[in-house]
């Protein structure tokens, strides 16, 4: 996806939460449920059987969606004023939207991880061996012509 797109909107619950050009997002990641999408991601660097990252917890309720942030109940940062407050979708740098209270890598953002030491995501830095259409060489010669289906 990162080479076939110039912009990419994030949803959560019904909702845009994170939305930048493509190149920004995937090196500035704000919106932690973007950080944890994009650590579940297996990588090609990866020793085979590897266990995917998951994203713990629910989608939210629709019906009777939560109070305070939507992604709140499987956020590793959730914080008080998660709970209470829905954050709103606010521009950082320009194009780069992002709807967290605590964005990641933000001061406050650093000094949850640092509390939660290993309890930590991984790094929201971009994942590295993300498979990328320059990186794949598929070698044809030795398939054959089977006439079609
Ligand atoms: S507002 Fe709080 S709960 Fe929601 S994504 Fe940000 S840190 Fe997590």
């Amino acid at each position: 996806m990162a080479g076939r797109t110039d912009e990419i909107a994030v949803m959560y619950g019904g909702k845009i939460v994170e939305q930048a050009p493509t190149a920004d997002l995937f090196s500035a990641v704000r919106m932690p449920y973007t950080e944890a999408l994009l650590g579940s991601i297996p990588k090609i660097a990866d020793p085979s059987h590897t266990r995917l990252l998951a994203i713990g917890g629910r989608p939210p309720d629709l019906v009777v969606p939560p109070k305070g942030c939507n992604f709140a109940p499987r956020c590793p940062y959730v914080q008080p004023k998660c709970l209470d407050e829905d954050p709103p979708l606010v521009e950082t740098t320009p194009g780069h939207l992002h709807r967290c209270w605590f964005p990641v890598g933000s001061e406050e953002n650093l000094e949850i991880r640092a509390r939660l030491g290993d309890a930590a995501p991984p790094s929201a830095a971009q994942p590295e061996g993300l498979l990328d259409d320059a990186d794949i060489t598929i070698d044809t010669a030795g398939w054959r012509d089977t006439g079609g289906m």
